[in-house]
């Protein structure tokens, strides 16, 4: 008989098992709360044209989404681009790709700026040992100095940590810097039609394997029956069993999940205490574009976003109904105040913030803008992160893990959560 498996959450974690456990001959049943595919990738409507909530790209690296990209028959919709990293400081807009652009980066000293040319090919030429040990904040001082630090690094840090950062492991920015540098030319990449259609592509595919997508289900509860199954319990429903279970929403869910349940009596709950990172990002769709450069790093105390992502200059304005998109993003943690500031506060206060980058910047140029939070967007990570990353197995042939908080050192993104899909499933599949 085909062994019945629940994945909850249908981010593309819970969508890549889902999809792999389908085509191993599984009856899957894909349970997501809300009425989207997709998780953090997914998206809305302006004028007819499906925007992201969140910026998306990938990387020519990017091996595990690039194969189930494959899988669904996707991979000639991608397309790629050579893109560019800027870094604005008191005002001026500096590019930063190549070895020339940093010796001409005027806010640091000459021997700062080879230092930090120096920590660039050491990184990329050095293994990874030990850099969970240490804070990225020490070891970069340490590699380039105090000065060269607090004015070049920590504002990359702060762009995705917010103030958070002091903790990160050098690993995680060993992996990342590798990933995306790496001492290569920089190339993204996007999907004709979007990551939507990758959401869609594979929650098809397992519909069509005769499995399950139930849309707008919040899992309450999830627990193990007298003999040892797990069951999912939604809304009012009785509690369900299943052969095998998957929970793929974020890491800080699954407490609340499990409280007072068989699974926790038994122990199998991971003890890491992991809290996440969230952020308050506002889409702004613009007549005209900024910059040339994908990314812009900055930091200024009087603009409360520490980074814009023009994401057309990626990706195709045939998909954004033709207008240039700037993503501003302050990661913030859910108990700050600022996470829970009305939309309309948060959007005048990052539209004059961007006016501050940009004074050139007209109200005509403004077309429109929607902010969009997430509590949950990635573990704040800490020394010794690796060891405490929670199991693939809590109960092993019964119940797994396949969340955000376990693709560490990997970068957090959908080729990330790809990877780990596929060992969950792999490991569901041989312990079955
Ligand atoms: C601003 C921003 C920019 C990013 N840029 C990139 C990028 O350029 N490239 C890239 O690859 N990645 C990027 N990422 C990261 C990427 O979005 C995530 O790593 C990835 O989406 C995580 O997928 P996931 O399935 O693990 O989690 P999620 O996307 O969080 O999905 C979890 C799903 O579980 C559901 N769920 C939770 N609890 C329950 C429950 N009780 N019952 C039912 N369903 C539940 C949720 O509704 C959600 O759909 C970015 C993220 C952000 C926020």
């Amino acid at each position: 008989m085909r062994a019945r498996v629940a994945v909850v959450g249908a981010g593309i974690a819970g969508l890549a098992c889902a999809h792999h456990l389908a085509r191993a001959g599984a009856h899957v049943t894909l349970i997501e709360s809300s009425d989207q595919l997709g998780g953090l990738g997914t998206f809305f409507d302006y004028r007819g044209a499906a925007l992201e909530r969140f910026y998306h790209c990938m990387l020519p690296s990017d091996r595990h989404l690039l194969a189930l990209l494959g899988d669904v028959g996707l991979e000639d919709q991608a397309y790629w681009k050579e893109t560019s990293f800027g870094f604005m400081h008191a005002g001026r807009l500096y590019p930063l790709n190549t070895a020339l652009d940093l010796l001409r980066f005027g806010p640091l000293s000459v021997t700062d700026r080879l230092r930090v040319g120096a920590t660039g090919l050491w990184g990329s030429l050095r293994s990874s040992r030990g850099l969970d040990d240490v804070t990225c904040e020490a070891w970069l001082t340490a590699l380039s100095g105090r000065h060269a630090f607090e004015t070049f690094w920590k504002p990359m840090l702060q762009a995705k940590f917010g103030d958070r950062y002091r903790q990160v492991p050098a690993l995680w920015f060993w992996t990342r810097f590798n990933r995306e540098k790496g001492g290569r030319k920089e190339t993204k990449g996007y999907l004709h039609g979007g990551y939507r259609r990758i959401a869609q592509a594979l929650a098809d595919g397992v519909a069509a394997r005769g499995g399950q997508v139930r849309m707008r289900t919040r899992v309450a509860r999830i627990d193990l029956a007298a003999d040892g199954r797990p069951t999912v319990q939604a809304g009012d429903a009785a509690p369900e069993a299943f052969d095998q279970l998957v929970f793929t929403g974020p890491i800080t869910a699954l407490e609340p999940l499990t409280a007072g349940s068989r699974l926790a009596q038994a122990g199998r709950l991971p003890d890491a205490q992991i809290d996440m990172q969230g952020v308050v990002n506002a889409v702004v769709m613009l007549r005209r574009g900024l910059t040339p450069h994908y990314w812009v790093a900055s930091i200024d105390p009087e603009v409360p976003f520490q980074g814009i992502v023009e994401s057309t200059t990626l990706i195709d304005r045939a998909e954004t109904g033709g207008v240039h998109l700037v993503y501003l993003m302050n990661y913030l943690h859910r108990t700050d105040p600022r996470f829970a500031r009305p939309d309309d506060d948060t959007l005048d206060a990052y539209l004059a913030g961007l006016r501050r980058m940009f004074p050139s910047l007209g109200q005509d140029d403004i077309l429109d803008a929607r902010v969009f939070r997430s509590p949950f967007v990635e573990p704040l990570y800490s020394v010794g992160y690796q060891r405490r990353t929670p199991p693939i197995a809590l109960v092993p042939g019964r119940v797994y893990l396949a969340t955000t908080a376990q693709v560490y050192p990997e970068v957090t993104s959908w080729n990330g959560s790809a990877g780990l899909a596929r060992r969950v499933v792999d490991q569901m599949l041989a312990e079955r």
